[in-house]
């Protein structure tokens, strides 16, 4: 399997390059040159695997000529082993026709464990492979550096430096990052907000004499092997509610349209999907589009929901290649507008086309609350504040309520403690394998907002660590 460039000037790469590399040279986004498919026959024959076979055979055709099958199975083996409980993602039913698809039960209670365990444990087996070593750089207002650092700590090949704003996450969200006291984890609380974490990770990045001198890589959210860690999930789900012989519609609560965009994944590689709906909260700039065809970012404002505070979602590049018919002319065009004026408009053609898949709806924080409020009053089940925007959107926007809608919930709710016992009157309990959370010993480096700083912590430890 080879990949290519969304912007088309990049050259095509096989699985364990794209790994690596993240971002394209031109700009763009690398996905598949064909989507591999399954028949019915064999969407049928996954029934009675396990998650982790489903794994294997969903990604083994995105890995072939780079991942022998028996080296996949036992990093998606070692992958999932470490999920709480027999099955990874259980699937809840809330009521006539809806499900919930439980995705916090990585170690730290949000989807992105599924990808970046799956990506920690990629990244270690192909640097062992070629003899070489990675710094790993990113910039976090809470889930993403978490679900980064578990992923990534005690491999050997990696070292990872993950920044917050001082005092500006959540105390769980802090203490998931902070009490992984492995020797090559290392916190930085950076005096100044989020935008002042992510510069200084953009100017290093920017700094090419120390950006290949320590050998930097990223495992935000455009990096092709989270997409791929995502696909498994769609089909895992929609084999307990009658594919291949019924179809499925998924809600999902979106920011980087990384999650949703697996599922799409999953509808081209045969999987029967009648609709996919996106929520957002009051940053939605997604459902503003779906509405007018007009993509026009606005600046980000704080909600209940933070994972979703975004102010353009990065992966929806992907999407729009699909729906251009993979014309990166054509999607070169729209970026240019966009980088110009700040905004672009697709044609009705091209509109009519995303609707014929995919709704979406917005809920303010006070409606959020309502949600989960109200959800809680009626079935005793306690959601978080992502979840709640996505099953809310599925209720709104279905389009047939004889099909099965699955609701993908994004995280746990004590990983929102007060917003949730807000909303419900629940306090919400952390799994017994994080209760001691917070007696745990805490590390973290505290930093001036200054470039400078950050560097040379960064390459004062990489020698200490003789990574340097
Ligand atoms: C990251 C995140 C999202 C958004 O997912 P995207 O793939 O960026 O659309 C939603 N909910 C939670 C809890 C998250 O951590």
């Amino acid at each position: 399997m080879k990949y290519i460039s969304t912007r088309g000037n990049a050259p095509k790469l096989a699985f364990d390059d794209v790994l690596l590399t993240g971002l394209a040279r031109d700009g763009g986004l690398y996905l598949p040159e064909t989507w591999p498919t399954f028949s019915s026959a064999e969407i049928a024959a996954m029934k009675d695997m396990s998650y982790t076979d489903v794994a294997v055979q969903v990604m083994l055709p995105f890995v072939e000529g780079a991942v022998s099958e028996t080296d996949l199975r036992q990093i998606v083996e070692d992958t999932y082993g470490v999920f709480d409980g027999d099955d990874p993602a259980p699937l809840v039913k809330l009521g006539e026709n809806e499900y919930v698809l439980e995705l916090f039960h990585g170690p730290t209670l949000a989807f992105k464990d599924y990808a970046l365990q799956f990506l920690g444990r990629m990244f270690d087996h192909i640097l062992t492979k070629r003899g070489a070593t990675l710094t790993i750089v990113g910039a976090t207002s809470g889930d993403t550096g978490s679900a980064a650092i578990e992923a990534c700590r005690d491999r050997e090949n990696i070292e990872i430096f993950i920044l917050h704003p001082e005092g500006k996450v959540s105390e769980v969200q802090r203490r998931q990052m902070t009490t992984v006291l492995s020797d090559n984890v290392h916190n930085i609380a950076l005096k100044g907000n989020f935008d002042d974490c992510q510069n200084t990770v953009k100017a290093l990045f920017a700094d090419e004499e120390f950006r290949d001198a320590v050998h930097l890589s990223a495992v935000n959210s455009i990096n092709w092997a989270r997409i791929m860690g995502q696909v498994v999930y769609y089909f895992w789900a929609a084999l307990k509610v009658g594919a291949p012989d019924a179809p499925v519609s998924f809600t999902v609560p979106t920011g980087n349209f990384g999650n949703v965009f697996a599922g799409y994944v999953a509808n081209q590689m045969g999987l029967d999907i009648n609709q996919f709906v996106v929520g957002s909260n009051a940053n939605d700039i997604l459902i503003r589009f779906i509405k007018s065809g007009r993509m026009q970012s606005k600046d980000v404002v704080e909600t209940s929901s933070p994972s979703m505070d975004i102010q353009i979602s990065s992966n929806f590049e992907r999407f729009m290649f699909e729906l251009l018919d993979r014309d990166s002319g054509a999607l070169n065009n729209l970026m240019e507008e966009f980088k110009t004026t700040g905004q672009f408009t697709v044609s009705d053609a091209f509109l009519d086309r995303l609707k014929s898949k995919m709704d979406g709806e917005r809920f303010n924080d006070e409606e959020t609350a309502k949600l989960i409020g109200n959800i809680h009053a009626k079935t005793g089940y306690l959601l978080d504040t992502h979840s709640a925007i996505g099953v809310g959107a599925g209720r709104v926007r279905r389009w047939d309520q004889n099909v099965p809608m699955v609701a993908l919930a994004t995280a746990h709710p004590a990983k929102f403690p007060d917003a949730v016992e807000a909303a419900s009157g629940v306090h919400p309990a952390l799994p017994a394998f994080l209760s001691d959370l917070y007696e745990r010993e805490e590390r973290l480096h505290t930093l001036d907002n200054s470039y400078d700083h950050v560097k040379s912590y960064i390459e004062t430890t990489l020698k200490g660590r003789n990574k340097l």
